[in-house]
């Protein structure tokens, strides 16, 4: 790894990828994550959780990078020790406002983070109390569980279309957000100045999940985890990791690292 002719940088998925999916399991991974910050390889955080959420996991792992949260909708960063964040999406009272009409007008039935309280939130994604407060100040997305026939979905989605929004499928929710996707952003850190990163560089990016793909696509070495010992994802010249997060996560990136 010392004697790599390109920096590498790594943008990772959370649920599923560097946790695990259903016991958010990821201490395997901290040894791995400090003897990548002691080499300089950057690792940063590309979510469908909200800033706050990340914050907290920023500070499980000791990671000081920037940070992408609401699938590709915010990016925090520091800078001369103050933090600056930068909105890519759409509101979330916007998104709000916009999806309670659609349920009146349709009489379509769906529910998100904005109905439940803290411990249905809690109770619907295993997430603990703290954790799930967090989770509820979104800021430009709104994950929600359609409780209407899958036939009607389509509907929901051209509905949102025409109001510049989209449906995107994640691990465990539906996230209704505008255009963006966790690779617009990826793409935006690595075209700022914020990451100092020495050229040339490749990217490896990491995820389980269809909200992964563009990431996974616009990287120079995309690695697919698997969720319930089954792949999501088709991506050619992707790294298959065999075990699932967090296992599976420390797996491909030495493999990668470390031929
Ligand atoms: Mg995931």
């Amino acid at each position: 790894m010392a004697d790599e002719k390109w920096q590498w940088i790594i943008f990772t998925d959370l649920d599923g990828t560097l946790l695990n999916h259903h016991n958010y399991e990821y201490k395997v991974v901290e040894p791995l994550i400090a003897l990548l910050q002691a080499r300089g390889v950057p690792v940063i955080l590309n979510s469908s959780k909200t800033v706050a959420e990340l914050e907290l996991w920023h500070e499980r792992l000791r990671l000081e990078t920037p940070i992408i949260a609401e699938n590709g909708g915010v990016i925090e960063y520091r800078h001369n020790g103050q933090k600056h964040k930068h909105l890519i999406g759409r509101p979330y009272e916007e998104i709000r406002y916009f999806i309670k009409h659609l349920h009146k007008v349709h009489g379509w039935q769906f529910e998100g983070f904005g109905d439940w309280t803290v411990a249905e939130v809690m109770n619907k994604t295993g997430l603990k109390t703290a954790e799930a407060v967090k989770a509820k100040a979104r800021e430009v997305s709104e994950p929600i569980l359609w409780l209407d026939d899958q036939a009607k979905l389509a509907g929901f989605e051209a509905a949102l279309a025409e109001e510049g929004l989209k449906l995107m499928a994640g691990g465990r929710f539906y996230h209704v957000m505008a255009g963006h996707d966790k690779a617009d952003a990826m793409r935006e850190l690595l075209a700022d100045s914020v990451l100092h990163i020495k050229a040339p560089y490749r990217v490896i990016a990491l995820g389980d999940s269809r909200n992964d793909l563009a990431m996974l696509q616009a990287a120079d070495v995309p690695v697919v985890l698997p969720v319930d010992n089954a792949y999501k994802l088709r991506l050619d010249g992707a790294y298959y990791a065999t075990h699932e997060a967090p296992w599976g996560w420390v797996e491909a990136i030495e493999k990668i690292l470390n031929p």
